[in-house]
C-alpha cells in the first residue's frame, strides 16, 4: 500500500505533490528535484484526496466519492501504473476493459 499521508522527505501534507508509483510515496513540488522525474506524476490535490480516501476510509465507503471525469481519468492512470510497477505485470482482463 503507498503511503500517501504527506511528502515522504519533508513531512509536508498539503500543496504541489509527485507520485512515485515505483517507490509508493509522495514527495512535494520543494523536495521533487531530488527525485527523477521518470515514472511519477505531478498529482492534484482532488485526485491526491481522492487517493487518500480510497487507501484510508474504511472498505464500505472507500468508493464513496465523486470527482470530474478528468479526475477519475488521472486516477485510473496513476492507479493502474502504480499497481502493474508493483507487481511487475499487466492484466489480459483489464487490457480487454480499457479496449471497450
Ligand atoms: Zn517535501
Amino acid at each position: 500500500m503507498p503511503d500517501l499521508t504527506a511528502c515522504a522527505e519533508c513531512s509536508t501534507f498539503q500543496g504541489s505533490m509527485w507520485f512515485l508509483p515505483e517507490q509508493g510515496r509522495i514527495v512535494c513540488g520543494s523536495c521533487s528535484p531530488r527525485h527523477p522525474i521518470q515514472n511519477c506524476y505531478q498529482i492534484s490535490i482532488n485526485v491526491l484526496s481522492a487517493m487518500r480516501h480510497i487507501l484510508y476510509s474504511e472498505f464500505e465507503k472507500c468508493f464513496s466519492f465523486t470527482m470530474s471525469d478528468e479526475g477519475l481519468s488521472q486516477l485510473v492512470v496513476y492507479t493502474e501504473n502504480y499497481m502493474h510497477t508493483q507487481l511487475g505485470r499487466g492484466f489480459k482482463t483489464l487490457d480487454f476493459y480499457n479496449k471497450l
